[in-house]
């Protein structure tokens, strides 16, 4: 994966691309990486890259013609016409995507994580003021993408939330193994997690984590994740039942807590579940 973010402020992007996890990936050749500063693409003396909105309203709107000529330089190519996408199907498939952070643009999660952690070139358009001009959207923005439902003031934060949870996807960054049980992996949320000293602050590592049991061990994780769901993010149960997403196991474990949440009877104890509920 190669990704080019286009930035008024390259220095803010960098800094992430030079740490941890990501410069081990970078330094093995499995990310790729180029920041530009869209400022260099301006012309004028004073490097403008803003101006008032025709029409009138608050704030500054960034320049089309700089971000465009950023956009060239960075390789990206206007869109096609469906037509001509038709006649030069190669020419469209090799188009790097180009992404906008926008809070307009289609909600990011897990899920788009996923897909875009497939693609082999990704260009991110980071916007500062009240955004930039329409044109640019029209010609060369694949996916306007909202990192959630609130307003920054910089794209390059929400360049940086997408580019966190892709890079992470791609296969050789980190193993596949930490990815399977993650958080939003099957639908649900992680599991808590407990490490030494088995007592801190008077609070016990729950017995069953010690017991070397490793049936038991799963299912009380997989009973953990299913009830921290159902608390906090009931819409994700929702969502992954409607897309047949849980296992049986999963799907009685809901049934049966649910039950419990609605003060019934008949649900069965869970033998594992030896922590502070019990
Ligand atoms: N006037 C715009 C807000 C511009 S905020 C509006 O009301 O929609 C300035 C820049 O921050 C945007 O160009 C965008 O790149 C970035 N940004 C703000 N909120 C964002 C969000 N929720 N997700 C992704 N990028 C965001």
């Amino acid at each position: 994966m190669n990704y080019t973010v286009l930035t008024l402020f390259p220095e803010i992007v960098d800094a992430f691309f030079a740490t941890s996890i990501m410069a081990k990936a970078i330094h093995r050749g499995v990310i790729g990486y180029r920041s530009i500063n869209i400022r260099d693409f301006a012309t004028d003396k004073h490097h403008k890259c803003d101006d008032a909105p025709y029409g009138g309203g608050a704030g500054m709107l960034m320049l089309p013609e700089p971000l465009g000529r950023a956009l060239e330089y960075a390789g990206a190519q206007k869109k096609l016409m469906q037509a001509e996408a038709q006649e030069a199907p190669n020419r469209h498939n090799k188009r790097a995507r180009v992404v906008y952070l926008s809070p307009s643009g289609r909600l990011f999660d897990q899920d788009l994580a996923r897909e875009l952690a497939t693609e082999q070139e990704l260009i991110l358009l980071c916007g500062r003021y009240e955004g930039i001009d329409q044109r640019i959207i029209d010609s060369y923005v694949d996916d306007e993408i909202s990192i959630g439902d609130y307003v920054l003031s910089s794209g390059e934060v929400g360049a940086l939330v997408l580019i966190d949870a892709t890079y992470r996807l791609v296969e050789g960054v980190i193993s596949a193994e930490s990815l399977e049980e993650e958080s939003f992996s099957d639908g649900l949320l992680e599991y808590p997690q407990y490490t030494r000293p088995e007592i801190y602050d008077m609070l016990r590592v729950p017995e069953v984590l010690l017991s070397g049991h490793h049936e038991q061990i799963r299912r009380w994780r997989l009973r953990k994740r299913v009830e921290k769901t159902l608390l906090v993010r009931p819409d994700l149960i929702a969502k992954g039942l409607a897309a047949g997403r849980f296992s049986a196991e999963t799907r009685k474990l809901i049934q049966e807590l649910q039950i419990q949440s609605s003060g019934g009877q008949g649900a069965a104890e869970f033998e594992g579940d030896t922590d502070e509920r019990n």
